[in-house]
């Protein structure tokens, strides 16, 4: 499971379509999850406006969706169809949450970097990248909105490479914009897809088949991307340069690489009104972000003796370290303590370490805050998020551990330049 979980953050300026995002991703893969493929008209928005009355899903600092990827034909999918799984970690956009934007970042492993077509890479949204660039956190962009009038992909693209410096490279490029906002093209598949008018799957199409511009568009974005990706990665830079052929499947494995590496930044346009849209930049979540495996070790220190490093690695048979990265006071649970796990297994029933507080406590309850649900879970393994109950005494940044292990967190650090695909 944890090669197929993603910790990701959404990122964007107030008014970008973070919740809108956020929002479709939930529904989107809750309707999948639920009766195994995309429902159509009412049943949805009922669906949605049940959860806009609960109003717990886009409000809680961590929120987990689970459903099973899809390939359609003559696409390769990296990771078997099996359940995938992405916890969406909640990053403030407000800049006043400037430190806390950082906090959360620490907690994730790759984030989705909203723009708003029209408006562009805004101020704020330069500080966060910064922040990102910082930690190294490997990133998409999704230029939203490009249903609205004045939309400009490519400006947005250019925007990103000077403005932000990026090396971004377009993935998904729309097909039309503004009220002619009707498809887009899929780069590294070359496939095209129409969006249908009632917005449930369209039309899939090769890029060989389609006529004049958009032809031309989807084969020089791909010849791009290919150039993009060679110069990068030294596997397929190798291959390009003996003229060797490869396969689909490493030329995603090379963008995954070199995204890993934040070298790369994929671009992808659209609106997150449209299903297909949002289905396509999850599949490049799971395809181009890090696994929690791609990151091979935190690194704790010792709470009394601080040159001295304690390798935190990401498995399931280590002792239990974790980061508490969020408190939240839930109406109907209590006090939620949102936390990740770098090493080992946190159980229901366990008892946990503060290494600050020097106490340890019990682990009432674990949850997982789902988009329709919270779900009561009996462990917690390394790589993934959830929240405990019943832990009192902790503030966010605590590490808890296993009892006894005194080891104190810092912020993971990425793998540089070439990412193990164990
Ligand atoms: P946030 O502040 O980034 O969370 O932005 P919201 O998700 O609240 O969106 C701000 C506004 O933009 C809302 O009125 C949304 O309905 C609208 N919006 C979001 N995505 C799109 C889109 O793809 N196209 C258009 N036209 N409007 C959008």
């Amino acid at each position: 499971m944890l090669e197929r979980t993603r910790n990701i953050g959404i990122a964007a300026h107030i008014d970008a379509g973070k919740t809108t995002l956020t929002e479709r991703i939930l529904f989107y893969t809750g309707m999948i999850h639920k009766i195994g493929e995309v429902h159509d008209g009412a049943a949805t928005t009922d669906w949605m406006e049940q959860e806009r009355e609960r109003g717990i899903t886009i409000t809680s600092a961590a929120v987990t969706t689970e459903w099973w990827q899809r390939a359609e034909e003559g696409t390769v999918k990296l990771f078997p169809e099996q359940k995938q799984r992405i916890n969406i970690i909640d990053t403030p956009g407000h800049v006043d949450f400037t430190a806390e934007v950082e906090r959360s970042l620490r907690v994730l492993d790759g984030a989705i970097v909203v723009f708003d077509a029209v408006a562009g890479v805004q101020p704020q949204t330069e500080t966060v990248w910064r922040q990102a660039n910082k930690y190294h956190v490997p990133r998409l962009v999704f230029v939203n909105k490009m249903d609205r009038t004045g939309a400009d992909f490519d400006n947005v693209v250019a925007e990103v490479k000077e403005k932000l410096g990026a090396n971004a490279v377009r993935i998904l490029i729309p097909i039309g914009a503004e009220d002619q906002l009707i498809g887009q093209i899929d780069v590294v598949n070359q496939k095209a897809v129409y969006f249908s008018d009632d917005d449930k799957f369209g039309s899939t199409y090769s890029v060989r088949e389609l006529e004049g511009e958009l032809k031309q568009i989807g084969e020089a974005a791909y010849e791009e991307l290919v150039a993009a990706v060679t110069d990068i990665d030294e596997q397929l830079g190798e291959k390009f340069l003996l003229e060797e052929p490869f396969t689909l499947e490493e030329l995603k494995q090379g963008i995954r690489r070199a995204t890993i590496a934040n070298k790369l930044i994929p671009v992808a346009g659209g609106s997150a009104f449209k299903n297909k849209g949002v289905q396509y930049l999850l599949d490049a979540v799971i395809d181009y972000l890090p696994s929690p495996l791609d990151i091979p070790a935190a690194v704790g220190m010792d709470p009394e003796n601080e040159d001295h490093e304690i390798v935190v690695p990401t498995s399931d048979n280590e002792k239990f370290v974790s980061l508490a990265f969020k408190l939240w006071a839930d109406k109907f649970v209590g006090k939620l303590v949102f936390f990740r796990v770098y090493s080992g297994v946190v159980k229901k029933g366990d008892t946990v370490y503060n290494p600050r507080t020097r106490r340890s406590e019990r682990v009432g309850r674990l949850i997982r805050i789902q988009s329709n649900q919270h779900t009561d879970i009996d462990a917690c393994y390394a790589g993934d998020i959830a929240a405990m109950v019943g832990i009192k005494n902790v503030t966010t940044g605590d590490t808890l551990a296993a009892e006894k292990h005194d080891v104190v967190l810092e912020p993971p650090t990425f793998p540089d330049p070439v990412i193990s695909m164990a």
